[in-house]
């Protein structure tokens, strides 16, 4: 993606950068928060390569010079990204960010650093990366992309400054799953996924998503309707089918997509993750009020949270059922 097609997606983002780097007046850590698949990553690129390329025009990158070309290959000695190895992202990995930074401190210039996920940081990599904020050696722009703002130190926060990425097109999304060969139900949530997952698992295992899926909707069904079938579905399907934390937290994900989906049908809203529940979804909104809903969603952001802790699956499944049941 081009500057012109970002801005075309992000426009409000797109053209605070613009301004800032017009007057010179960059911040020296921006906050990216955003959706999955609104562009963050993109737009931490292109800001980079804008902030080093020989033939930008105006704001934009020219995306051809071999400034752009190393930043586009990962290469680039002044441009450094940082992504989540396995669940987190692990103080080991700021530290070698910093130890490159100082060690290439020697030479002057401005060096720029992307945390991807960066809310998935431990707390001491995110300890350590505060120290970094405070005292860099040289001229440094930190990007650290984020879903959730509030799951990252409110003193990194403060140090930052928050840019707000609009969502992403849904329905677009949801298209190209679909003409990749997937049903319209499966699509639905794959266009909810990180790109990251959701490309992993429809490249290499189609049904495990479909299958997920069908848990969700039997699990849901129990918790509201058979609450004394849940726990057994835990056990034998659920702990089966969601076999580490990543995947758990993808499990998570599809119940808090379910719940979403309450409250849009509440709203009267189309674009479902679970279009073809549509009934079901109509029956269990009449059922609950608008706050009990958001309780649920609560509850279960709550669960993704606890599961970065390393707390035990089957406990933090159970306990979040029994919530979700019960309603508070
Ligand atoms: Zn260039």
């Amino acid at each position: 993606m081009n500057w012109e097609e970002m801005k075309i997606d992000q426009p409000t983002v797109m053209t605070m950068l613009e301004r800032s780097m017009e007057k010179d007046r960059l911040a020296h850590a921006y906050i990216f928060e955003g959706m999955r698949g609104a562009g963050k990553k993109a737009a931490a690129v292109l800001l980079s390569k804008s902030l080093f390329c020989q033939q930008k025009i105006k704001s934009a990158p020219c995306g051809n010079c071999a400034e752009c070309r190393r930043i586009d290959h990962g290469n680039h000695p002044d441009v450094m990204l940082v992504e989540p190895e396995g669940a987190t992202i692990k103080k080991a990995q700021v530290e070698s960010l910093q130890k490159e930074f100082t060690y290439k401190g020697m030479e002057a210039g401005l060096k720029v650093y992307i945390v991807n996920e960066a809310d998935k940081m431990t707390a001491s990599a995110a300890n350590s990366l505060l120290k970094f904020l405070e005292e860099p050696e040289s001229p440094t722009l930190a990007l650290l992309l984020t879903e959730n703002t509030h799951f990252m130190l409110d003193t990194i926060i403060s140090r930052s400054q928050k840019v707000t990425f609009a969502p992403p097109p849904l329905k677009k999304r949801t298209a190209i799953y679909i003409e990749k060969g997937f049903s319209e139900a499966a699509a639905s949530l794959l266009a909810r996924l990180p790109d990251q997952i959701a490309g992993e698992y429809a490249e290499e295992r189609k049904d495990w998503i479909v299958h997920g899926r069908t848990l969700v909707i039997q699990l849901v069904e129990e918790v509201h309707h058979r609450p004394q079938q849940m726990l057994l579905t835990i056990q034998e399907k659920w702990l089966a089918h969601f076999t580490d934390r990543k995947e758990l937290d993808i499990g998570l994900d599809l119940l808090l997509f379910w719940y979403r989906d309450l409250l849009a049908v509440k709203h009267k809203k189309d674009n479902l993750a679970y279009p073809d529940q549509v009934d079901k979804l109509e029956q269990d909104a009449l059922q609950m009020s608008e706050r009990e809903v958001a309780q649920r969603l609560q509850q279960i952001l709550e669960a993704k949270r606890r599961l970065r802790a390393n707390v035990n699956a089957q406990l933090l499944m159970e306990q979040l059922l029994l919530r979700l049941q019960e309603g508070s």
